[in-house]
């Protein structure tokens, strides 16, 4: 009965990941996510149902459209394997509750923030800033966080990133505070610390693991997206056990 609920999870979130992709590939452009419906950027044929299924379908037709055999970006794929993951560990994790529902949502948000920021170096606006309210409106009626914890997030999350900002004169984007700001809303401000932590951490690593072997210079600012989107999902799985962790450590 668990395992059912869990591999339903899981494959609801491989549909889900194939939406994803869809606002991943068109949210930078400004188009609709909804219209038209999917099809080959390579030729312009509309994608049948039975060549749209999540993982499968990539495999079937080896990473090529059915009709003018372009490669299509195993991104796609993976996009729905991690989202499908995902959706596994938080239904694993929170069981069938209320808050579900809304880590579900918050999880697709940072799977398409992440991607969009590693490919375009921007955090869209049309995620973010709506996320906010809604962080707040789910903290207060369906999440443990509550309404003031939520408060005192977005204000950590989003004052801090901007005092970041301002000291490192651009170091840090706008999208990068509003990230912060809506994941404060979400999480409250004991996520906002591990996530910065986390995120800081994975960043600095990585960074210099580029300097290292490509010699980028310093100029060639690595997007901190993915490390913020990663570190809130620690927060959310395992916020708790590191925060008793840390306090146990303490006394
Ligand atoms: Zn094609």
């Amino acid at each position: 009965m668990e395992f059912g609920i869990n591999a339903a999870a899981f494959l609801f979130g491989l549909a889900v990941g194939s939406f994803l992709n869809v606002c991943i590939y068109r949210l930078p452009k400004q188009e609709s996510v909804v219209f038209p419906a999917s099809h080959c950027p390579g030729c312009g044929s509309s994608i049948r149902w039975h060549d749209n299924i999540p993982v499968l379908s990539y495999l079937v037709l080896g990473g090529r459209c059915r009709h003018c055999k372009a490669s299509i970006s195993w991104q796609y794929p993976m996009v729905e394997l991690a989202t499908g993951v995902l959706f596994f560990v938080a239904v694993a994790i929170f069981g069938v509750s209320q808050e579900t529902p809304v880590y579900l949502l918050l999880l697709s948000a940072l799977i398409v923030i992440a991607v969009i920021d590693l490919e375009h170096q921007i955090i869209p606006d049309r995620i973010t800033l709506p996320g906010i309210p809604l962080g707040l409106i789910c903290s207060t009626f369906l999440l443990p966080t509550g309404l003031v914890d939520a408060l005192i997030g977005l204000a950590a999350g989003g004052g801090g990133f901007y005092l970041i900002a301002v000291i490192s004169r651009g170091g840090m984007g706008g999208g990068d505070i509003k990230l912060m700001a809506m994941l404060g809303a979400f999480l409250g401000w004991k996520a906002i610390i591990i996530t910065t932590l986390i995120g800081s951490l994975m960043g600095a690593i990585v960074g210099i693991f580029l300097m290292a072997v490509k010699g980028r210079g310093r100029k060639h600012a690595v997007p901190f997206g993915p490390f913020l989107a990663t570190g809130a999902l620690v927060a959310l799985f395992w916020g708790e056990q590191l925060v008793t962790w840390y306090t146990g450590f303490q006394l």
